[in-house]
């Protein structure tokens, strides 16, 4: 049966060459140097992971490779679209600032319709940007727990390190650039998702519209945004990882 490690695998196991030159690959990489320690551990565990790929994926027959195979070009993610073009730079351009935050407020918009909010009715949307301009969406989650509800911006995050982050340290790669939020009222990130979204990256814009979804000019361009900086305007002076040290 195919499982998702097969799914996996199919990518490298298109065909018996391909897999046959990767594991070589692999094998004269990692004996090119001795190490010790955690990377050992590393390189064992990822030479597991591939054995098992390996295993699964022979295991598969020509109707599941079919199968598998039409799944993997038909299927994509909803939540996951790219910023065209996007250079981190482009935020220090103004024009460019204007236009990328549109963009990206429109996305909030989108992932603001999927909030599940029976309770209190207030959606919220919310869109990160990532250095290479992945967009990442998240909406509010309510539950009749009611403090176990978890908002819009931690909802992306998670959406994030789940999806995409793979466990990199935010504070090597400084990954998420901005946030967009999208809200009735206009109110500011609450205080657990400063904090949250403070780990990721202190300088990150975070930019706000109290629109409705609706509120659009006719170039479909948001009307009224404001732009914070995290660490300047919302959590000076906040707790992330080096507080630890
Ligand atoms: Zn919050």
């Amino acid at each position: 049966m195919a499982d998702t490690t097969a799914v996996s695998g199919l990518a490298i196991y298109k065909n018996k060459d391909n897999w046959t030159s990767f594991e070589k690959k692999m094998n004269e990489d990692f004996n090119k140097e001795e190490v010790d320690g955690e990377l050992q551990e590393v390189r064992n565990g990822f030479k597991a992971d591939c054995t098992h790929i390996k295993d699964k994926a022979s295991s598969l027959s020509d109707k599941d490779i079919t199968w598998l195979k039409q799944w993997s070009t038909t299927y994509q993610d909803p939540k996951i679209e790219k910023l065209k073009g996007f250079k981190d730079t482009d935020l220090d351009d103004e024009p460019k600032q204007d236009a990328i935050f549109n963009a990206l407020l429109l996305e909030a918009q989108k992932a603001r319709t999927h909030s599940y909010s029976p309770y209190s009715k207030f959606q919220v949307g919310a869109a990160i940007l990532l250095k290479d301009g992945t967009i990442v969406h998240g909406c509010n989650v309510e539950n009749a727990a009611y403090g176990s509800t978890i908002c819009a911006e931690r909802t992306a995050m998670v959406n994030v390190v789940s999806k995409i982050n793979r466990g990199i340290r935010f504070e090597k790669t400084k990954q998420i650039v901005a946030i967009a939020l999208v809200l009735r009222g206009g109110g500011t990130p609450c205080g657990s998702c400063r904090q949250m979204l403070y780990e990721a990256n202190p300088n990150m814009y975070v930019v706000k519209s109290d629109i409705d979804g609706t509120d659009k000019n006719k170039d479909g361009k948001v009307i009224n945004f404001t732009v914070y900086n995290l660490g300047k305007d919302l959590l000076q002076d906040g707790f992330g990882p080096e507080s630890l040290r």
